[in-house]
């Protein structure tokens, strides 16, 4: 659904820029290239790899798009961002009222501008994949946007509506429930289990692809409108259901995420120097053990990542990063099928990491010592498509190879947080072990709304986004209803 009450497509000035430049002219102009850190220098430090694009090239990229009537790009966006909106705003040089735009139906568009998969989303609709041509780089322009459209203007503080609702849980899913639930003057208190606000924007994701002043810049405006934080307070233990009713909430959204970290179930898994992506990349994010710490990873030279998601690609560039002088993505189907971000594959390869694909763990074998020393692996083949419409993997006979390694990381998917769905009586569970609810986000226990990973298993960003934003809508008609009974 395409939100345009900021910018609609028949507002005056639109009109006029469509006028400015024909089509031919606007689609013979090449898709811009957003500068990147040179790899070797980027794998020696934890900058940002992408360097956002200039305003001239904004202005240029911003040009190429056509502002279709019928925009389809808009329908590849899970919120329905109005993106020729945001777009044709930056073509006329209003970047405060692009980024307008774009808060409209996205809380956090520096983050998205980062780290959504656009060229899956909304840049696979762009009306130029018709003509064989480059999408429109939305991704880089909403980036661009969001990065240089922030006034310095401080946010009214919203008139109270003296009702109070809990957030648990500060990732995507929750940041953008607090938001808008402010907004609507409601006192929201958001419970964050770890001593860091921001879910795996901070502990999952690295600062070379999503710096965590970006962040940061986020959860400041929302404790500038006021949102309490509370840290270090993990609901199920610290509180349960019943402390928070008793604190007087009306509501309470559920954002706690998948941040279970699944293991294969070989021989060796328990060595020292095996350990999860989520384990890995928490202890270097949050915990500094990319720089000593009081937790720190062993900094393998020879690191093997199983799995082909974010999540892998994000920790093998991580063990670039921490000196691994051999690097290897293990994964047991073909490039194409690898769930990872074109960009991020990309990166990888460029930074030196090694592709082992069609290949897949079988045993880790150890030293003397109990640690890792190597693994062996099964070689694969592509055979007929799975339920999930890839070609599966089946195993070579006798293809057998042992490979040696120091450090394996495993990656290869997560599973919801079980402690609130194992510690609230009442709420009802999926097989998955995510939280069961109906299509306004809320659960079997009438108070408590749910969104996110802990609803969806592990899903995107702007997925987790989108269901604080659409919980926070039903949940507010809820209490509405309640007092006006
Ligand atoms: C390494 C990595 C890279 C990724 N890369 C991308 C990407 O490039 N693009 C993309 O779109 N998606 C990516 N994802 C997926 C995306 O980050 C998630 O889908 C999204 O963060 C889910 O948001 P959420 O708010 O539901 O949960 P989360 O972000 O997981 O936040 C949940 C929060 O709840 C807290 N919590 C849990 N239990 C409790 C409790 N009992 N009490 C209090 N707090 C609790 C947790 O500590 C956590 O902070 C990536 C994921 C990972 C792990």
């Amino acid at each position: 659904m395409l939100k345009d009450t900021i910018s609609p497509r028949d507002a005056q000035w639109r009109e006029a820029l469509r006028k400015e430049k024909t089509a031919r002219e606007r689609s013979a102009t090449p898709r811009v290239k957003m500068t990147e850190l040179a790899p070797d220098y980027r794998v020696t430090c934890n900058e940002e790899v992408n360097c956002g694009l200039s305003a001239s090239q904004a202005y240029t990229e911003s040009t190429r798009c056509l502002d279709c009537p019928d925009p389809q790009c808009v329908t590849g966006c899970p919120v329905g961002i109005n993106i020729p909106g945001f777009i044709k705003n930056i073509e006329r040089g209003e970047i405060a009222e692009a980024l307008c735009v774009l808060k409209e139906t996205s809380a956090l568009p520096a983050v998205c501008g980062r780290v959504c998969p656009q060229e899956r989303q909304c840049e696979s609709r762009c009306i130029y994949n018709k003509m064989k041509k480059e999408p429109v780089a939305i991704g880089y322009l909403e980036r661009f946007a969001a990065d240089n459209g922030v006034t310095g203007n401080e946010p009214e503080r919203p008139v109270a509506n003296g009702h109070k609702v809990a957030v648990v849980g500060s990732g995507p899913a929750g940041l953008s429930f607090a938001g808008d639930m402010i907004k609507r003057g409601y006192e929201v208190t958001v419970y964050e289990a770890l001593h860091q606000i921001g879910g795996v924007l901070k502990y999952g994701i690295p600062e070379f692809r999503l710096p965590n002043s970006i962040v940061e810049r986020e959860i400041d405006a929302l404790a500038r409108l006021g949102v309490k934080f509370v840290k270090d307070c993990v609901i199920g233990k610290t509180l349960s259901y019943d402390d928070l009713m008793n604190e007087g909430y009306e509501g309470i959204f559920v954002a706690s995420g998948a941040g279970l970290p699944r293991f294969m179930g070989i021989p060796g898994e328990n060595l020292i120097g095996v350990l999860s992506s989520n384990e890995y990349l928490t202890r270097i994010n949050l915990m500094g053990a990319g720089h000593g710490g009081d937790t720190p990873v062993p900094a393998g030279k020879r690191v093997a990542v199983i799995g082909g998601g974010n999540t892998a690609m994000d920790s093998v560039r991580t063990a670039r990063r921490m000196g691994a002088e051999k690097a290897m993505i293990v994964y047991r189907r073909s490039e194409a099928e690898m769930p990872a971000r074109v960009e991020e594959v990309h990166h990888a390869k460029q930074e030196g990491v090694e592709f082992m694909t069609l290949s897949n763990p079988v045993e880790y074998l150890a030293d003397e010592n109990g640690k890792v020393r190597a693994m062996r692996v099964q070689r694969m083949q592509l055979g007929e498509p799975d339920a999930s419409g890839r070609r599966s993997p089946v195993p070579i006979p006798g293809a057998i190879d042992e490979i040696e390694v120091d450090l394996v990381i495993v990656s290869v998917g997560v599973s919801p947080n079980p402690l609130i769905p194992n510690s609230f009586a009442g709420l009802d569970i999926t097989s998955r072990g995510t939280i069961a609810v109906n299509d306004d986000l809320r659960s079997s226990i009438h108070t408590l709304f749910a969104g996110g990973d802990i609803v969806r298993g592990g899903a995107t960003v702007i997925l987790a986004m989108g269901d604080g934003r659409n919980a926070a809508a039903s949940m507010h008609q809820q209490i509405q209803e309640n007092s006006n009974r």
